[in-house]
């Protein structure tokens, strides 16, 4: 499976904001957004006006990057969520919210989308009963996430649980820490993203 190796801190600094894709490190003073603000590469004195179709090609790539898709799955998506009832754009994201990394992520299980990712590749978690190692798995209402069996004496798990704050779990999911697992109980939608967002120009962007 392919994946991305660079410096990720970089795909924040192009962006110009954080895209919180560590964990902790995000939170401290060593992130890279707050030593070295301004694109990799040589500082630009002046910056280059954005048009429409740079400004298109920004969000597409920030929200990518966050979910860590790559473009041909992106692309997938997009063409999926045109097809479904409603706006695509919303729908772009509620599909991106359903995948598995994202929901072991959002559930507490782990600190970043890759870790999350990680983690669903190397076979600890059982989707209603069955092992799952797909990280593009997508939930549906009513499906139960478990850390599997064999994975629950695991140090890194055993901790972990003590540690999740229910209090972040958004509303469309539930997590019962104590028996390492997660429901979910409704669709997310689009009012359970909480980056500031600009769906439409992707839209606009595949539109083209
Ligand atoms: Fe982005 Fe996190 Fe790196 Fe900061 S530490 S630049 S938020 S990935």
């Amino acid at each position: 499976m392919a994946r991305y190796t660079e410096a990720v801190c970089r795909l924040c600094r192009r962006e110009g904001e954080k895209l919180f894709l560590k964990g902790d490190r995000c939170y401290s003073p060593k992130c890279a957004m707050e030593r070295r603000p301004h694109p990799p590469g040589p500082v630009r004195r002046f910056r280059a006006k954005e048009s429409d179709y740079g400004n298109q090609l920004r969000e597409k790539q920030k929200v990518r990057r966050i979910y860590g898709v790559f473009e041909k799955q992106f692309r997938r998506y997009f063409k999926r969520a045109k097809r479904m009832k409603g706006v695509t754009g919303s729908n772009l994201l509620v599909i991106l919210e359903s995948r598995l990394d994202n929901v072991v992520f959002r559930l507490g299980f782990a600190d970043s989308r890759a870790q999350a990712r990680q983690l669903v590749r190397h076979g600890h978690f059982d989707v209603n009963g069955r092992k799952t190692n797909i990280p593009s798995f997508l939930v549906k209402p009513g499906d139960q996430i478990v850390v599997r069996d064999r994975s629950k004496g695991n140090a890194y798990f055993k901790e972990r649980v003590q540690t999740i704050d229910g209090s972040k779990v958004p509303g469309w999911l539930t997590i019962d820490a104590a028996n390492f697992a997660g429901s979910v109980v409704a669709e997310p939608t689009r009012e359970d993203i909480d980056f500031t967002l600009n769906e439409q120009l992707i839209v606009e962007y595949y539109s083209r």
